[in-house]
């Protein structure tokens, strides 16, 4: 199926070099036209559940999904998306509740706030899904088999407890993984997992691999517009070849 599944990470004011911000006027546009075309949103559970098989989804499904948790997700994208009638997939590093980005120190990232337990708790009552994103946002192609296991296993079961919620799906940091991190994934008990941007045939052809839409700050409104149609994320599977 070739349903959008959208990655953003922080809802500001992007600073020059900054891929991973998009501004709160960007956002609000972006998800108005979503509405405004008759999509709704779904879990990536959800997505997941579905298999192949798009006929017991919404006729325009699109998939929201927020990488790191960041405070901006809870103060900027919440009420845009709750004005929308939407929800979204937060993706959290088990160990950063309330912290920040500490993967990133010692890189040109700005440092910013991670959600903290109850903000994220609050998120799940809206019907937002709760997804890991690794205990410490390690580059799973890199670790050990030990900490493969503490980065997947480890974070749903630190996730679920923390948040008393459950946790169904992941997303690999820096979009990284191999066959072993994926069957880390998959053994962990997770029933899905997205990556950025693997070559596969269709978005979901791979559900332990799943293709987003790169939401970046420099996008126009024609450019959003084309990224999520589906003749794009077809043609985009071909492009890769
Ligand atoms: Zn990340």
């Amino acid at each position: 199926m070739n349903i959008p599944i959208l990655m953003y990470h922080k809802i500001q004011e992007p600073q020059p070099g900054n891929d991973l911000a998009v501004s709160r006027a960007a956002f609000a546009r972006q998800m108005a036209y979503l509405h405004k075309q008759g999509y709704r949103t779904i879990a990536l559970s959800t997505l997941a559940a579905a298999g192949q098989d798009p006929s017991g989804l919404p006729k325009r499904p699109v998939v929201i999904t927020f990488d790191d948790a960041y405070q901006s997700v809870y103060s900027e994208a919440r009420p845009i998306l709750q004005e929308q009638g939407f929800t979204a997939t937060v993706f959290v590093v088990a160990e950063a509740l309330g912290q920040h980005n500490f993967w990133d120190v010692g890189k040109d990232v700005a440092q910013e706030t991670c959600m903290p337990g109850n903000e994220l708790m609050a998120l799940a009552d809206q019907g937002w899904e709760i997804g890991s994103h690794g205990a410490t946002h390690a580059n799973l192609a890199e670790v050990t088999e030990e900490t493969l296991i503490t980065e997947t296993e480890g974070s749903r079961r630190m996730l679920e407890q923390e948040l008393k919620t459950k946790v169904e799906v992941f997303c690999y940091p820096f979009g990284a993984w191999n066959e072993k991190a994926r069957i880390a994934v998959q053994t962990a008990g997770y029933q899905a997992a997205c990556a950025i941007s693997p070559g596969t045939e269709s978005v979901t052809a791979d559900i332990f691999a799943l293709r987003r839409v790169y939401v970046k700050p420099s996008d126009t409104p024609a450019d959003f517009k084309r990224k999520i149609s589906s003749w794009y994320l077809w043609y985009r599977a071909r492009r890769k070849r």
